[in-house]
């Protein structure tokens, strides 16, 4: 064989690797995939080179191929040149061992997607039809690599208009504001991995900043107070979205979290809260994931804006608005449902002593910061669970659930020596104590009846004291 047909042996040959390597990138739709097969080829064409892969849009982490940011600002001008004209370009270095670079674009049919870095040492001078094969194999990479850029874009933005398709649906779907805000931050950490998600409301003319439920619970912690008192600054001066790459560079030293997404929320033009999405490693959000949750945020300000007024309205029809106690229809509820679901329970009325006096000797209104007080002081003395109610007037009522009748008097007994001795000015309370269990039929009606029998031996007997009705009342 001569030389000629050797050479023509190895184009033929390399035309079918071509067709080949074209078919098989073609058919990856996953852009890890196809790069990791593109490095095993090139490997095989070129065993006695090295090569890089510079490409432009790279959102991916690949672990062991050896690929490489193509900045536009970068200083490898040939790389640059090769990208802007679509044409190969060729870099001689003389030094020690003299080489030729290659950069042939990866181009794609609309936009090129990078450019393959061939390195030849020592310099190899390539035949044109190499060079030819070059391009061709380039290019056949960039518009495999466009292709999938395209499917797993389009992919992203399928399941991105699902979520909010989701989400709104939920939103909508008038669930309490806790399981609301609740799946919101899951969807959030599950679609975008954020780390920690937080919702929060702008109170009393903006002075305070509450956090919502659904909140993941570093939001509650002191630590997170620093990044919440930022970013509701930011928000409240600027009322744009905020997108921090690295949160070292603004005025957070040391920062737990670099990355963070705050997002207002914004309801008919009013700045109503905000969101804050964090994540530990800088830069993990890209902009397409702040859009996305833009969008989210967005679509949810109206329902959650409901969800919130109609929270609101429900406290204020269960609280009474003077002490911020509940209200007795409350009160009545929850001692109905108890009785039906708890084995026993103490009910408390209480009384303010000899108010009608207290009144007229320093005003109505002073009357009524002391009712506050006898409130707040009660508040404080009871768990989460027991309700603490405004009976009436200056007639207050407590219901401990699940609680026997010798824990509940001496609850009686600390609330009335607490408000003796801070109430300022200084006023006493009288109460009557009640109890029930699931041995003795009993009925609601006459829990309360012996309560107020009691209450009224308590005011017969000096007042400032408690008393408690155990018999059943029998009545008609
Ligand atoms: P006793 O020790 O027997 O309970 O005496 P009393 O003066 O507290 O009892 P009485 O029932 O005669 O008077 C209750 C007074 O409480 C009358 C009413 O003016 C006052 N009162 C009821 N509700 C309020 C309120 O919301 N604010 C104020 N400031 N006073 C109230
Ligand atoms: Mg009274
Ligand atoms: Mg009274």
């Amino acid at each position: 064989m001569d030389i000629l047909e050797i050479d023509l042996e190895w184009q033929i040959n390399r035309f079918k690797q071509l067709i080949q390597i074209t078919e098989s990138l073609h058919s990856f739709l996953d852009v890890e995939t196809l790069l990791g097969e593109l490095c095993v080829k090139l490997k095989e064409f070129y065993p006695d080179f090295s090569f890089s892969l510079l490409l432009s849009q790279d959102t991916y982490s690949h672990n062991d191929l050896p690929i490489i940011d193509l900045e536009y600002d970068s200083e490898n001008i040939a790389a640059i040149k090769a990208y802007v004209s679509g044409e190969l370009q060729f870099e001689y270095i003389t030094s020690a061992i003299n080489h030729t670079i290659i950069y042939a674009p990866l181009k794609g049919k609309q936009v090129t997607c990078g450019v393959l870095q061939i390195i030849t040492t020592p310099a190899t001078e390539f035949p044109e039809y190499e060079l030819e094969f070059l391009q061709l194999l380039a290019s056949a990479a960039g518009s495999s690599l466009e292709n999938a850029h395209l499917y797993q874009q389009s992919k992203q933005e399928i399941s991105n208009l699902q979520l909010i398709n989701e989400t709104s649906h939920c939103l909508n779907s008038n669930l309490r504001l806790v399981d609301t805000m609740t799946y919101m931050s899951e969807q959030i950490i599950s679609s975008i991995h954020a780390q920690e998600v937080g919702f929060f409301l702008f109170t009393n003319e903006h002075a305070e900043v509450k956090i919502l439920p659904g909140s993941t619970p570093y939001f509650y912690t002191q630590q997170a107070q620093i990044y919440i008192d930022y970013l509701s600054g930011k928000i409240e001066l600027e009322k744009n979205p905020l997108f921090i790459g690295d949160c070292n560079l603004n005025n957070i030293k040391n920062p737990r979290f670099h990355s963070i997404l705050a997002i207002p929320m914004i309801h008919s033009e009013k700045l109503k809260g905000f969101s804050i999405v964090m994540h530990q490693k800088p830069y993990f959000f890209s902009f397409d994931t702040f859009k996305l949750l833009q969008s989210l945020i967005h679509h949810s300000s109206l329902a959650l804006t409901n969800s919130m007024l109609r929270e609101e309205l429900e406290h204020m029809i269960i609280t009474d608005h003077l002490t911020k106690l509940h209200s007795r229809k409350f009160l009545d509820e929850k001692i109905q449902r108890s009785m039906k679901e708890s084995e026993e329970g103490t009910f408390i009325l209480l009384d303010i002593d000899n108010f009608k006096e207290l009144n007229d000797t320093y005003g109505h209104q002073v009357g009524d910061k002391v009712l506050v007080q006898v409130a707040n002081l009660i508040k404080r003395n009871i768990r989460g669970e027991d309700i603490g109610a405004r009976w009436g007037g200056e007639e207050l009522a407590l219901y401990l659930p699940g609680v026997p009748l010798d824990k509940g008097a001496a609850v009686a007994e600390r609330i009335v020596k607490k408000i003796s001795e801070s109430s300022d000015p200084h006023v006493t309370v009288s109460c009557g104590v009640s109890y029930w269990n699931k041995q003795r039929l009993d009925a609601y009606n006459f829990l309360f009846k012996r309560a107020d029998e009691a209450l009224y031996i308590a005011k017969e007997t000096g007042k400032n004291k408690v008393v408690i009705q155990e018999q059943k009342i029998r009545v008609g």
